[in-house]
């Protein structure tokens, strides 16, 4: 099976949250294989009823201006297209249905399903081929260091994606 970790960045903390950006890479036993990052504009996921809430809008402000640049463009696409986009990349990483990676997967991939809802699609995996990041780093816990910026979409999920990898390896795991 194809390895897939995401990571969103979202104006919410609910199930419906609006979805600012969208990263994601493959992966395996060595490492990082493609990535995948978009921005999201912000007003078209508003505009599908999508959830914005002021805590989250507070806590952005309190963040290093880096990570808010990452998704504050003038150009982000709308939110169909950006899911389009990713719905693309996963299809030419794999023809199988992906494991599917998030710290945990209740955040990010049920955000996802919510997103893909709201454009009248159904999400591009099945429901059964969800990973926990966090489950697996709770029961193997291991020393690791975040790379690149955090709460950087991408950054965050290739920085996940290389702990799931190295916890693998320390025992000298596979993927099924
Ligand atoms: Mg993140």
């Amino acid at each position: 099976m194809k390895q897939i970790m995401t990571d969103l960045e979202t104006m919410s903390r609910k199930a419906n949250a609006a979805i600012v950006s969208i990263g994601a890479c493959s992966f395996d036993e060595n490492g990082i294989q493609q990535k995948f990052y978009t921005t999201v504009n912000l007003e078209s996921c508003i505009d599908l009823g999508l959830h914005v809430e002021q805590s989250t809008v507070d806590w952005w402000n309190s963040q290093p201006a880096e990570a808010r640049a990452a998704w504050q463009v003038a150009n982000a696409p709308p939110l169909e297209e950006a899911l389009n986009d990713y719905t693309a990349w996963i299809k030419s990483v794999t023809t199988s249905p992906p494991a599917m990676w998030a710290n945990g997967p209740d955040f990010d991939l049920v955000i996802l399903k919510y997103a893909y809802e709201a454009i009248g699609q159904e999400p591009p995996w099945p429901y059964w081929t969800h990973r926990c990041v966090r489950t697996l780093k709770n029961i193997l816990p291991t020393p690791h260091q975040h790379q690149g910026v955090k709460h950087h979409a991408l950054d965050d999920a290739m920085s996940q994606a290389n702990l799931v990898v190295q916890i693998m390896n320390a025992r000298g795991l596979q993927f099924e």
